[in-house]
């Protein structure tokens, strides 16, 4: 029934969308109505419920109709009900429940089922683009020594007048909170002040757009929509999936940049590693001016703090913070930009909902969990390493040498899979700790890994312990 559930879901979503979004997706369990349904990344659990939850639904539910909610999970991470300890019994996919869905009669006819998700396509499809957020402006951004040459370079990008484009495309990349999307939303609103055609699409809203057109058999007006604008905002390219959409997404940068338009791109990676793409699209990706913005010091952040209080103070001119509390905010909130503005409304909610002036004490409490929270335990390529020897029964030099007897690739491989995935270090810098390897064996061995994890369930375990021993 399973099959038959996938079956439907291509035929009716288009082989594109099928591809893009439901190949990865699996049974995991079905009980008491609940079908639990697991996809490899976070980013595809999140969009396949955001879009077609309620689709998934009605066609199971034609297969099976005891069936009366879905869950989406990520693989590799843990499921709600764990075994309680490793090694014991797995709910069997094929027991109980499920036998029953394979005793369904012949599917309900496609007309039974509502297109929910139909309502949504007609803006979709629409090139508006996300608009644009009124307070991310050049004017409330502070540069800083971490992002000043990103601010401007995106400056001149934005008041760029003449013939062609300066840098393209104009790539911007860095971490979480770090004043990408702020840069991003500033450019957009200066080029468009000087009245030039400008879309900014995050990855989501630029998937959608296609998906939407695909669907629909307008694709090629979509496409000639996007490439009639003199300048192209897309955010969080790091998202983008899926080998048609990827492809779409290659071929309208390409078309863009040779036209003479100016295309400016955000990721939290640089375009090297955007390993899900094109190696064409990549380089082209690479091929403007690559600008990473760095972390923000302590300047930097006393520097978005005040700013940012005294912004608040426009709407809520009670609200004083002393310079000890503004200090002590800036020094204990070292992760990002949006931490830095979520303590702010925290400190804020304090003093009005309690009428009381912001004392330290106060604001020790109302932060404390964006201080705890922002510190996962760091893990070092080395712990990794030893711990991936010693459970497969070889040494760390043996994982580092040249040894390419499959006791040691197999550890070694798992070793590299977890370096990518549980540390921030990039493909090269993983190669040069295992042994002075290439980025592309590292990449090689990550999605080899990534692969096996998805096809063997023991391996998968394996794995999840042992990140689970990382991580604890
Ligand atoms: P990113 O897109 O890199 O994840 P954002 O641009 O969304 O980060 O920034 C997160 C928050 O921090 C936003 O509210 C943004 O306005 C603020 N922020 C980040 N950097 C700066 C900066 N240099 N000046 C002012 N605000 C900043
Ligand atoms: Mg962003």
């Amino acid at each position: 029934a399973w099959a038959r559930v996938k079956r439907r879901l291509r035929a009716e979503l288009g082989e594109d969308v099928y591809a893009s979004w439901f190949a990865r997706l699996e049974l995991e369990t079905v009980s008491a109505g609940t079908a639990r349904l697991t996809v490899p990344t976070r980013f595809l659990k999140s969009w396949i419920e955001s879009h077609y939850l309620d689709r998934v639904l009605g066609i199971f539910r034609a297969e099976a109709e005891e069936i009366a909610r879905i869950e989406v999970g990520v693989r590799g991470t843990a499921a709600p009900v764990r075994p309680a300890a490793p090694g014991a019994a797995k709910p069997s996919p094929v027991s109980g429940p499920l036998a029953r869905l394979h005793a369904v009669g012949a599917p309900t006819p496609v007309a039974a089922i509502a297109p929910v998700a139909e309502a949504r396509s007609a803006e979709a499809g629409d090139l508006s683009g996300t608009p644009l957020d009124a307070r991310l402006t050049f004017a409330s951004f502070v540069v800083g020594r971490s992002n000043n040459l990103a601010h401007a370079a995106a400056e001149r990008v934005s008041r760029h007048q003449g013939e062609g484009a300066l840098y393209n495309p104009l790539y911007l990349h860095a971490g979480v909170g770090l004043g990408k999307t702020h840069l991003l939303h500033g450019i957009g609103h200066a080029a468009r002040e000087s009245g030039r055609r400008v879309i900014y699409l995050t990855a989501d809203r630029f998937m959608y757009g296609f998906v939407n057109a695909l669907k629909t058999q307008s694709a090629l007006a979509y496409k000639e929509r996007l490439r009639g604008i003199d300048l192209l905002i897309l955010d969080d390219v790091q998202f983008i999936q899926g080998k048609s959409i990827q492809a779409e997404f290659g071929h309208t940068i390409n078309a863009l940049i040779d036209a003479g338009r100016q295309v400016v791109v955000a990721s939290d990676r640089p375009p090297t590693e955007l390993e899900a793409l094109d190696e064409r699209v990549r380089s082209r990706l690479a091929g403007g001016l690559v600008v990473e913005i760095g972390t923000l010091d302590e300047q930097l952040r006393v520097s978005i703090l005040s700013a940012r209080l005294a912004a608040v103070r426009v709407a809520h001119p009670t609200f004083e913070v002393t310079p000890q509390v503004a200090t002590y905010v800036a020094r204990a909130i070292t992760a990002n930009g949006r931490d830095l503005e979520g303590a702010v409304n925290r400190l804020l909610a304090h003093a009005t909902l309690t009428g009381t002036a912001v004392t330290m004490e106060t604001a020790e409490n109302a932060i404390r969990d964006l201080v705890k929270n922002r510190e996962p335990k760091r893990i070092k390529i080395e712990d990794i390493q030893k711990l991936v020897a010693s459970r497969y029964n070889v040494s760390r030099s043996d994982i580092l040498s040249e040894r390419r007897t499959a006791a040691v690739v197999k550890p070694r491989q798992i070793a590299m899979y977890l370096s990518k995935v549980l540390t921030l270090r990039s493909l090269p810098e993983i190669g040069r700790r295992f042994g002075g390897r290439d980025h592309t064996t590292v990449l090689h061995a990550v999605r080899k890994i990534e692969k096996q994890i998805g096809e063997d369930a023991v391996l998968g375990d394996e794995v999840e312990l042992l990140k689970r021993m990382l991580q604890d």
